[in-house]
């Protein structure tokens, strides 16, 4: 029988204080960890360092919103209680609510999503458009760094040995904007790895011009990708066609899908072209999504599936 050093710590103190002695690979739900360490068959998991699971630690799991009215959602939160939960923001809780299937909803975790660094992550591509930072502590103290820094490329992030993510915090959330879409392009709705998932939001002006826009796209490069530049080309201005079919060309040069790269980038300037068209016709309700080939204006709650 093979051993395996492993520290099950009680609080977030103790927790850290572990992180800062030893050199420990932090295991949240472990849906990334059990497969990437997994071996033959008949064999458990090996890990080549000690393990200190966090699941339990009471101080990852709360969701709240602070005093300056941002969302903020313990490490630990799973995806189901993140689908649940009224308090998070609209495109979090889709994405949230389609990752995997309920028993990895209910493992899976907000950091460990983020701290996989996989570009097919379902969160980050909300947290991108949301400008959302990852609180980073250690014994020392704590930083806060927005998650597009934090993901620094393809499985690297910018976490030093002694830290840990104890939270994530979303300044902004459907309420900041007229029509929010998301969209998850796979073999189904739920339970199947992201083609894309597009995540978009607007605000206009009571002059009718646009006030804020914001895009992102998961599975369609080495990271989750988002630009500024390309939002800013509609900001101040009136929808038209031209402008439209602008944004649309700035997007496709931002992504670098390898594998169908024509597929996603053809699936990607379509789900723009929707939702500015749509949006700028201003219907009734919040929601423009394309589910089953058609809009959903007003989409009710999403229900974890
Ligand atoms: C069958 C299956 C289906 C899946 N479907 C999807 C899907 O649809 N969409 C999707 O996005 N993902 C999917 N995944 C991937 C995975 O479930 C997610 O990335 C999940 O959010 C990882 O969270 P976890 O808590 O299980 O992470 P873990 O496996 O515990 O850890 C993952 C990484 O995060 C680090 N980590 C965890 N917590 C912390 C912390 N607090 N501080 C610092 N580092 C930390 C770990 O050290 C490790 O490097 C799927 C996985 C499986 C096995």
């Amino acid at each position: 029988m093979e051993e395996m050093m492993c520290y099950i710590p009680k609080t977030l103190e103790e927790a850290l204080e572990i992180k800062s002695r030893h050199d420990v690979i932090v295991l949240a739900g472990g849906s990334d960890l059990m497969v990437s360490n997994k071996r033959t068959l008949g064999l458990a998991p090996k890990f080549d360092k000690p393990v200190m699971i966090v699941r339990n630690l009471p101080e990852l799991r709360g969701i709240y919103i602070n005093e300056e009215g941002e969302c903020c959602i313990g490490a630990g939160c799973t995806s189901a209680q993140i689908a649940e939960s009224t308090l998070c923001p609209w495109h979090l809780r889709q994405a949230a609510s389609r990752m995997g299937a309920v028993a990895l909803r209910n493992s899976a975790t907000i950091a460990g999503n983020i701290a996989n660094a996989s570009p097919k992550g379902d969160t980050p591509g909300p947290l991108y458009m949301l400008d959302a930072r990852v609180k980073l502590s250690s014994v020392s103290g704590s930083r806060e760094i927005l998650v597009s820094d934090f993901i620094v490329k393809f499985r690297t992030i910018d976490l030093r040995p002694d830290e840990m993510i104890t939270e994530v915090i979303v300044p902004l959330s459907e309420d900041d904007f007229d029509y929010v879409f998301w969209h998850k392009v796979g073999t189904r709705k739920a339970n199947a790895i992201s083609k894309i998932t597009l995540s978009q939001a607007i605000k206009f002006n009571a002059d009718g011009t646009v006030k804020d826009y914001r895009v992102a796209a998961t599975a369609t490069g080495a990271k989750t990708n988002r630009s500024r530049d390309v939002e800013s080309i509609i900001i101040g201005k009136r929808l038209s066609p031209e402008l439209i079919e602008d944004v649309i060309k700035g997007f496709d040069d931002v992504i670098s899908p390898r594998a169908m790269p024509e597929f996603r980038r053809e699936a990607t300037r379509r789900m723009i072209r929707r939702f500015l068209n749509v949006a700028d016709t201003h219907p009734e309700g919040k929601v423009i999504d394309t589910y089953d080939g058609y809009y959903v204006v007003g989409q009710p709650e999403p229900r974890v599936l």
